[in-house]
C-alpha cells in the first residue's frame, strides 16, 4: 500500500474513475479528483498531493496554464505533474515539458503504463528530495562553528585547537589536516584526498608533503598525536 496522495485533474468522468480504479488496485488509496483546472488547483494547494496527473484540455484553464500556476506557487511548485494527452497534442506535451511537467501519458494508456508511471515519476521525487536533504545537513556541518572530539575541541571561527584546554598552535595545513580528518572520524584518507582538500591554502601540496605535515602535527600534538594514526599504503585517519 503508497502513502502518497495522488490528485487526478481530469474532466472526463469516465477516464477520472478509471485512473482512480486502477490506481487503487495498485495500492493507492489515497487518491483525490477534480473536475476542473481551477478545482485542481484549489485541492492541490489545500491537500498538497504526492503527484498530479493533469489533463491538458480543460472546460476552464487547460492544463498547461495549471501546470504553469502550481510551478509558480511556492506551496505547489515541486510537486510530480503527469500530464494527460492526446497524441495530437505534441506541441502542448513539449511546452508543458518546458513548463515543469515531470512527464506524460498520451490518452488511451493502458493501466501498466499508468501505474508505472506513477511510481517511477514518485520513485525520482524522493531520490532528489533525499539528495537535497544530504545537501542541506552537509551544509549545516559546514556552518557548525566548532567540532568536539574527545579531549579535542577544533575552532573553525578563531581556527584554534584546544587538547584538554591546552591550546596547540598550528600552521594553516596542520589545521586542516587535523580538521579534515577529525571531522569524520574513524574515516581513512588518502593522502590525495588530503591534498585535494587542503590545496585551498595558495601553497604547493603534494603527497610527500603531507607525510611532512603529519610528522609535524604530531609533535605539535605531543601524546595526542597518537589520535592521528597511519594506515599503512592508504593514508590516515583520525582516532578518538
Ligand atoms: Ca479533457
Amino acid at each position: 500500500m503508497s502513502k502518497e496522495k495522488v490528485l487526478i485533474i481530469e474532466d472526463e468522468a469516465d477516464i477520472r474513475s478509471l485512473i482512480k480504479y486502477n490506481l487503487n488496485k495498485a495500492g493507492f488509496t489515497r487518491i483525490e479528483t477534480a473536475e476542473s483546472g481551477l478545482e485542481g488547483l484549489e485541492k492541490a494547494k489545500e491537500i498538497i498531493p504526492d503527484v498530479i496527473l493533469l489533463d491538458l484540455m480543460l472546460p476552464d484553464i487547460d492544463g498547461l496554464n495549471v501546470c504553469r500556476k502550481l510551478r509558480k506557487s511556492s506551496n505547489t511548485n515541486d510537486i510530480p505533474i503527469i500530464m494527460l494527452t492526446a497524441k495530437s497534442e505534441e506541441t502542448d506535451i513539449i511546452i508543458g515539458l518546458e513548463m515543469g511537467a515531470d512527464d506524460y501519458i498520451t490518452k488511451p494508456f493502458s493501466n501498466k503504463v499508468l501505474v508505472a508511471r506513477v511510481r517511477s515519476v514518485l520513485r525520482r521525487h524522493n531520490e532528489y528530495n533525499n539528495a537535497a536533504e544530504d545537501a542541506e545537513n552537509e551544509q549545516q556541518d559546514a556552518q557548525q562553528m566548532y567540532i568536539r572530539r574527545g579531549d579535542f575541541t577544533i575552532d573553525l571561527n578563531t581556527r584554534e585547537v584546544t587538547y584538554k584546554d591546552e591550546l596547540i598552535n598550528l600552521t594553516y595545513s596542520e589545521f586542516e589536516i587535523l580538521y579534515l580528518l577529525a571531522r569524520r572520524s574513524g574515516w581513512v584518507y588518502s593522502r590525495e584526498k588530503i591534498v585535494n582538500a587542503i590545496k585551498g591554502d595558495g601553497y604547493p601540496v603534494t603527497e610527500r608533503a603531507i607525510d611532512v605535515q603529519i610528522v609535524g602535527l604530531r609533535k605539535k600534538l605531543g601524546v595526542a598525536g597518537s589520535h592521528i594514526q597511519t594506515i599503512r599504503g592508504v593514508g590516515y585517519r583520525f582516532v578518538e
